[in-house]
């Protein structure tokens, strides 16, 4: 049959060439890194810039599917990055600047980075590491003369300086819309990161499906501040919702305390607001303790880790704003479910509607979600029967970056680690972890690593990493120890001997000492024990 509709592929570029032509006058506001002061672009001034800095990446040789590195925060500039590297068929590969340096080194190599955009923030990095990436032809750092650090390293840019040289005329080449636009790396419960690369159609049919009224329900009224970083699960499809749509986007760049937020939410009337619980407790704390009210704020999606209860309450009450409780993974683009009242709660007492509003919320048309037992067996969706969680669909993984090994069943479902239950109505609640990773503000710490190091300690015989409940972090690690027969080391000696190999807030909080850790039957370490056992751990000093 002939074909009866138009076939163009679909490039990512074509978001923010929409925003720069239909809603010119829309912004992207940034705190800038490199001095924390504001700069408002419209989303006109913002498509020039991206094409420009496109035709400065081309000029630099950058050719179709080689990855870009990108590390940074949230600023306009990195948005721009994204655009510019991924409409002209690069791969633009987020990389996160808290990762331990032997993380860096791997997922920079493992990508083949031919150059990496650096906030200037993040310089000291490079100078300590850059001859881990040999591959790296050249660092391009996101700021201005002014701020440009002093190096000695050759092949170093300006982004501004190489912006200014350019036209801000591009023609965006035409590619099949199943290509790579962009690469994020998660956390391995043991060995090393896991690379997911992101196409332009999948991340065109996820952000549309983020845009339904039912899910973010943004519209080009909405000022949205987006503090969900661009370097971690894609900043939840913000940044190319937000220009499709026509909507003000805030990036904060690097201050997330409670004060910078609530000033850019009361200064700029921010309607609808997405980033990790560790963030909102922040927020919520600083509004509480300044008897401020944060009237502007309509939505606020959390997610990451779970949303203490007690935080929707405080949304509501306080500042009259709904808590969307969002659950996903880097694995899905990232999202997953969302929480909206269905119109049957309507009917329910507010502690019945409460029980259902705090959980992690029903699928987005677009993924499928499924509960089994150890044997891949379905099970009921009651509500109380606890299983795998499973997922499935358009914008969820097939293959890590580089495997051969498909991530999926014979089915084509992911098995995503989380231990959840489904009830009547589809909302899906998380109520454990059966992967071994501890979670701390939003970010991954792999308990799995840090036991085999420990164990490499000369006094340390057995050693088993679990999170604790945190107020602040949502979890922090916590290491179970026993010593090896006659030694006594002391806590720091461990804190020392790890961090070699993690970064400085992957560390454990604190080290107990034990007689025996609790084994499962088939002889693993029983973490479900373990985290009954010290859910109340307070740290000593
Ligand atoms: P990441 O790929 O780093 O975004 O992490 C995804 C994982 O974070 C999920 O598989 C869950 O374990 C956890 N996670 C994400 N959102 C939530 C949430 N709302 N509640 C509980 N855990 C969550």
């Amino acid at each position: 049959m002939r074909m009866s509709m138009q076939n163009t592929p679909f490039n990512l570029a074509s978001c923010i060439e929409f925003a720069g032509k239909y809603h010119s006058q829309q912004k992207v506001i940034t705190r800038r890194v490199e001095d924390d002061k504001i700069v408002e672009h419209s989303y006109h001034d913002i498509l020039l810039r991206v094409r420009q800095f496109a035709n400065a990446l081309k000029k630099l040789g950058v050719k179709h599917g080689e990855c870009i590195g990108t590390i940074g925060l949230n600023t306009h500039r990195h948005l721009e990055a994204w655009y510019a590297i991924s409409g002209q068929g690069a791969i633009c590969h987020t990389i996160n600047p808290r990762l331990a340096h032997h993380q860096l080194e791997y997922i920079i190599n493992h990508a083949d980075d031919q150059y990496i955009l650096i906030d200037p923030i993040f310089w000291p990095l490079i100078e300590g590491l850059h001859k881990l990436f040999p591959n790296v032809k050249g660092y391009i750092v996101l700021t201005e003369e002014a701020f440009m650090p002093k190096t000695a390293l050759p092949n170093v840019h300006c982004y501004e300086t190489l912006l200014a040289a350019e036209s801000a005329e591009f023609v965006w080449p035409e590619f099949d819309e199943n290509s790579g636009s962009s690469l994020c790396y998660t956390s391995g419960t043991t060995g090393n990161p896991k690379g997911v690369l992101y196409t332009h159609k999948s991340n065109l049919i996820h952000s549309y499906a983020c845009g339904l009224a039912d899910v973010f329900g943004m519209t080009s009224a909405d000022t949205v501040l987006v503090v969900v970083p661009l370097f971690h699960a894609n900043s939840w499809g913000i940044s190319y919702l937000g220009p499709i749509i026509g909507a003000t986007i805030i990036f904060p760049g690097k201050r997330m305390d409670g004060e910078a937020i609530f000033e850019l939410v009361d200064n700029y009337e921010v309607s609808l607001a997405a980033g990790v619980p560790t963030v909102w407790t922040a927020l919520l704390e600083y509004a509480d303790t300044h008897n401020k009210k944060m009237t502007s704020l309509r939505d606020v999606v959390v997610g990451g880790s779970a949303a203490p209860p007690s935080m929707l309450k405080a949304f509501k009450a306080k500042h009259d704003a709904d808590l969307l409780h969002a659950w996903g993974m880097t694995e899905m683009s990232p999202l997953g479910t969302i929480n909206r009242a269905v119109p049957q709660l309507k009917n329910m007492s507010e502690e019945e509607q409460f029980r259902y509003r705090i959980k992690q919320g029903r699928p987005v048309f677009g993924v499928d979600i499924k509960i089994t037992d150890e044997d891949g067996k379905e099970l009921p969706r009651d509500g109380k029967t606890v299983g795998h969680l499973l997922v499935k669909g358009n914008w969820v993984v097939h293959t890590y970056y580089g495997d051969d090994k498909p991530a999926v069943n014979a089915e084509g479902w992911f098995d995503t680690g989380d231990m959840a239950t489904i009830d009547e109505f589809g909302y899906m609640e998380i109520v454990d972890r059966a992967k071994d990773l501890i979670k701390s503000g939003g970010e991954w710490i792999s308990s799995v690593d840090m036991e085999n190091k420990a164990m490499g300690h000369p006094d340390v015989s057995l050693a088993a990493a679990i999170g604790i409940p945190d107020e602040k972090w949502s979890e922090r690690p916590l290491l179970v120890v026993v010593p090896k027969a006659g030694k006594t080391p002391d806590k720091q000696s461990i804190i020392d001997y790890l961090s070699s190999e993690f970064a400085k807030w992957q560390l454990p909080d604190d080290v107990v000492f034990v007689d025996e850790i609790p084994m499962t039957a088939t002889g693993k370490f029983s973490k479900l024990t373990l985290r009954q056992q010290f859910s109340n751990h307070k740290i000593e000093d």
